[in-house]
């Protein structure tokens, strides 16, 4: 890796973000580095990079611009955010970001949670996941480089994230996908123009290769070489989720987890608010939802292990299957210091956890989201949630990438334009099952 000073950011004449961003901090061993630096791991003992903020003068900042008057977008808590050049921030564009947070009083009678809310990333622009969060951080980056080509390693939506956010801004795009994943998210890749190419080996084996790609070509990688950047996106959902909730920190937060960057920086983004004085965030919980045929993260929090057993994934929820997840120590850091658990589901349960999602509040999700729920089922079953206590899951992807994938469907069938045949399907469709409750028999049985 190199350590070169980027020459764009040494130009102290650039007009500057309100970032409070001071450097790099390796997670392990504490080395600090300058923020121009491009390193992304730590030469001393290979462990990640954290980016570091002056903390006093983000609170400072931040009372500078009234909350009216910022725009609600993912640049909303720029001072907690690593982006210092604010030409490159504005070629990443102002749509991304704050998505809705929405009351599931339907689901939550069903799984018998009284509070429970939604935030739902499945209607993030541009792409419509959470990734959309990270990959805006990493291609601002790649922009204050002065780079315009980028690649990524994807289980699916990062990918995508990844083609539109380097069309917009501007860069060439190229996306390395495992053998598994749903065609929809590939081709949708490639239709926005991205180069694409589908490795044999699944996405821990492609990643270790892309790094090795990284290091011999120099190319940038979104999700490698940018991470530090990359995962600081990751913060701004708890910061939307508190700021949506009057500033009143939830009790619980539920997340899919797979490399493990969502659930490890929601946690850093609640210690933000708190160090801030935005709100009082030390007792929300953070729970993690894994698939059971990839549960690295649950598994080792379960067993209060502190470093992660690599595992070779078997699930449909393509998304999520990554054995040997980065930020998997963090996570098992994050949750437990927070008092939270990790649980998994099986594949019917994740994908009955998608139909109930869909049949109660209306919100199509991919089967990362059908974990989250069918996980949340689990949990509201042994009790864990306090009648006013809230509770806030995050539902992570859409469901119109992964539909192909998905099992059971009474899919429609064509039948003659006629009267009569119309009249006979009607009966025929009034006496099938309602999808709730076909869900909730599905989540019953395990
Ligand atoms: C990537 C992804 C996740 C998990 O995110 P990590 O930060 O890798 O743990 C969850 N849901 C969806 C839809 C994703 O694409
Ligand atoms: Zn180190």
């Amino acid at each position: 890796m190199s350590t070169t000073t980027t020459q764009s950011l040494a130009r102290g004449s650039r007009k500057r973000t309100r970032s409070c961003a001071t450097g790099l901090r390796c997670h392990r061993c504490d080395l600090s580095y300058a923020l121009e630096e491009s390193v992304f791991a730590c030469p001393q003992c290979g462990k990640g990079l954290d980016i570091t903020y002056d903390y006093e003068l983000a609170a400072r900042r931040f009372e500078e611009v009234p909350r009216e008057t910022r725009a609600r977008n993912i640049w909303r808590f720029e001072e907690l955010l690593p982006i210092v050049d604010a030409s490159a921030q504005a070629r990443v564009g102002s749509h991304g970001g704050y998505t809705p947070l929405i009351r599931a009083d339907r689901l939550g009678a069903e799984l018998g949670i009284a509070n429970l809310y939604l935030k739902d990333d499945s209607t993030s622009r541009p792409s419509l996941s959470y990734k959309d969060r990270v990959v805006a951080m990493s291609v601002a980056r790649l922009l204050e480089l002065g780079r315009t080509e980028m690649g990524c390693v994807s289980t699916g939506n990062v990918g995508t994230a990844v083609a539109s956010y380097a069309a917009k801004a501007g860069a060439d795009a190229y996306v390395f996908y495992p053998n598994r994943l749903e065609d929809t998210k590939a081709r949708a890749c490639a239709a926005m123009g991205a180069k694409v190419c589908q490795v044999e080996g699944n996405y821990d084996e492609a990643n270790r290769r892309c790094r090795e790609v990284a290091e011999s070509t120099g190319m940038e990688f979104a999700n490698i070489t940018l991470r530090p950047f990359y995962a600081e996106g990751a913060k701004t959902e708890a910061f939307e989720i508190v700021e949506q909730l009057e500033w009143k920190a939830p009790e619980h937060i539920i997340t899919a987890a797979a490399g493990g960057t969502l659930s490890s920086r929601l946690h850093k983004g609640l210690g933000e608010l708190q160090l801030l004085g935005l709100a009082e965030t030390d007792s929300t919980r953070i729970h993690i939802a894994q698939p059971s045929g990839c549960n690295p993260i649950s598994a080792a929090i379960l067993a209060e292990e502190a470093e992660i057993r690599p595992i070779t994934p078997e699930t449909a929820a393509h998304s999520l299957a990554i054995g040997a997840p980065g930020d998997g120590y963090l996570v098992i850091d994050a949750v437990l210091k927070r008092g939270g658990t990790g649980g998994f589901a099986s594949d019917p349960e994740i994908f009955a956890g998608v139909d109930l999602l869909a049949a109660t509040e209306g919100l199509l999700t991919e089967p990362a989201g059908g974990t989250t729920v069918a996980v949340l089922h689990k949990m509201a079953a042994e009790g864990r949630f306090g009648a006013d206590e809230v509770v806030v899951a995050i539902i992570t992807g859409n469901g119109l990438k992964t539909l192909d994938d998905h099992p059971d469907k009474p899919w429609p069938a064509k039948i003659e334009c006629e009267l009569d045949a119309m009249l006979e399907a009607l009966e025929e469709l009034k006496s099938t099952a309602a999808l709730r409750d076909r869900a909730l028999e599905a989540l019953a049985h395990r």
